[in-house]
């Protein structure tokens, strides 16, 4: 915790605004004018009164989470089974959740020695080392997976609803294999489900067509559904072929959720125009065939004190030096960015808006540093493959171009880090390029935030991420616009000190209190009051 984390004693209470939990009070305190919102630090949501909180609403009730991405995975390592935990936003959020109901999670079984540890159905109890809830594993075939998974949520849904000028691929035999493994999901999660009263809670675009086969099957459940990436417009979504029968698999939802307000929006427009149903804008519900559905937004999050903690750690401090040695950073203009080397990133805009700041302040060339953590992902997919030689190719060019003895302005690294890692970049970094060209949410510009304990980073943003709407105090920049970002990188390092940490001290307060817990707390409220 820094040292304004505490209360002074002479502090002045003055009421900010009334939350869902009570009022909010800003403090003033005494010392050097600062503002610290103490109280939202003391409501703030953690795992734990995340857990006290479900354990009140989902008693009673079995609560089922759909995802294609298991919590716990298995794996043959040295001839010898072990279990890896893919540490993604939504497993750090909801796996607290479901050790506290002692759930069921139904996910796509991807680990090779899955199968050793689950019985005849594909459950099996987790975490290991203290059962706590089922996971129940469906197993696809390749070409399932192929089709569905790679064919369909990533070569159609995804540029279609990221729209970032990739045109999607609609292939029938991919659609068809869509179909198929909704209907294996919905068979799975039916058969342990039944006619109990239930939560079923959806994850992703990899489910188009599930909400409805759900309703369908489990009489008595109530279904939501989290869509993590964007939703176009409406013109947009109108290429797609299948579109009318995913409306109406999405329609079968009791609540559907986005991160912003604006997708949800596209969504009812979509309907609007697709479909013959009642959109109610006061409400922000869909009536269609007597059933309603309705539209929210949940920003999600990051584990914001989790990350802090950690990006304080000794480990991160002997990892920043290492780093510092390694890529021969120099003392002051550092910038990072971490990716996964997706076309929504906009991570080749970004190199071309580095190399635009180096044409128009020659300054800096020998003492500037930009590391590009691009980690390749979806090779399977054409235009992946494109985008990596793209990406190593732009870096190549701009380091050619500016290189200088030994000194080059961009570090790439083309591998996975993990979490000390990146905390170190993230600490190290003057400043940090998030520039999606569209984004769901973009939780690195979180993480920055989050790990930014000196409050010296500042955030450049790209108005398309879903996280531009509550980092306001980043700089939000236009990622088409090499030259606005260029501008951005420029402001980023000359900015003063004094403005530079008044602007991390607010975001920092907004991803603090906006935390993961608060995002599954958030949800689960409303889900219970579907009834
Ligand atoms: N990430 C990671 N190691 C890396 C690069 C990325 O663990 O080398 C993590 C990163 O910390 C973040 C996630 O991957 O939690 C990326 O999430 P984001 O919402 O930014 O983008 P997505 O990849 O989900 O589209």
């Amino acid at each position: 915790m820094d040292s304004k984390s505490s209360p002074a004693g002479r502090a002045r209470g003055e009421l900010v605004r009334r939350g869902q939990a009570g009022y909010t009070i800003r403090l003033r305190l005494p010392h050097a004018g600062s503002s610290v919102s103490f109280f939202n630090r003391l409501m703030a949501q953690t795992r734990d009164t995340l857990r006290e909180q479900v354990q009140r609403t989902l008693r009673n009730r079995l609560f089922v989470v759909v995802s294609n991405r298991e919590p716990y995975i298995h794996i043959y390592r040295d001839r010898k089974i072990q279990m890896l935990r893919p540490a993604s936003g939504l497993t750090i959020a909801l796996d607290p959740v479901m050790r506290a109901v002692g759930g069921l999670w139904v996910a796509h079984g991807a680990g090779e020695a899955d199968p050793e540890v689950t019985d005849d159905r594909g459950r099996v109890q987790v975490p290991p080392e203290k059962p706590a809830y089922t996971l129940k594993r469906v197993w696809l075939t390749k070409e399932q997976e192929e089709g569905y998974y790679y064919g369909l949520a990533n070569g159609a849904f995804w540029p279609l609803c990221h729209n970032a000028f990739r045109r999607p691929v609609f292939r029938q035999s991919d659609w068809e294999r869509y179909r198929e493994v909704n209907g294996l999901f919905a068979q799975a999660v039916a058969e342990e489900v039944g006619d109990q009263k239930a939560f079923i809670f959806i994850q992703d675009y990899h489910w188009g067509l599930l909400p409805r086969m759900l309703k369908e099957r489990c009489p008595r459940a109530k279904v939501a559904h989290f869509w993590h990436i964007p939703w176009p417009h409406p013109e947009v979504f109108r290429i797609c072929p299948w579109r009318i029968d995913i409306l109406k698999g999405m329609l079968g939802n009791d609540m559907l959720c986005f991160h912003i307000r604006h997708h949800g929006l596209n969504f009812m427009d979509t309907v609007e125009r697709e479909l013959e149903a009642r959109t109610d804008r006061e409400t922000n519900a869909i009536i269609y065939r007597g059933h309603a559905t309705k539209i929210r937004n949940f920003p999600i999050s990051v584990d914001f004190e989790a990350i802090q903690e950690e990006a304080a750690s000794r480990e991160v401090a002997r990892k920043m030096k290492e780093f510092r040695q390694q890529f021969r950073l120099p003392p002051r203009n550092v910038g990072v960015g971490v990716d996964r080397a997706d076309y929504t990133k906009g991570i080749p805009d970004r190199l071309r808006a580095i190399d635009r700041f180096l044409e128009l302040h020659p300054e800096y060339i020998g003492d500037f540093a930009f590391v590009q953590v691009a980690v390749p992902s979806r090779v399977r997919v054409e235009e992946y493959r494109k985008l990596n030689e793209e990406i190593d190719t732009l870096i190549e060019e701009i380091n050619w171009k500016y290189r200088s003895g030994s000194w080059k302005p961009i570090v790439p690294v083309r591998e996975h880090l993990g979490r000390t890692e990146l905390f170190a970049l993230y600490r190290l970094a003057r400043f940090s390029l998030v520039t999606s060209l569209q984004d769901g949410m973009n939780l690195v510009a979180k993480e920055f935030v989050a790990a930014n304990l000196d409050e010296k980073g500042v955030l450049v943003l790209s108005e398309f991420t879903g996280a531009a709407r509550e980092l306001t105090q980043a700089l939000i920049v236009n990622p088409y616009s090499a030259d606005q970002t260029a501008e951005a990188i420029h402001r980023a390092l000359t900015m003063d000190d004094k403005q530079v940490r008044a602007r991390m001290h607010r975001l920092r307060e907004i991803v603090r209190e906006r935390n993961i817990y608060k995002w599954a707390s958030d949800i689960l409220r409303k889900l219970r009051r579907l009834g």
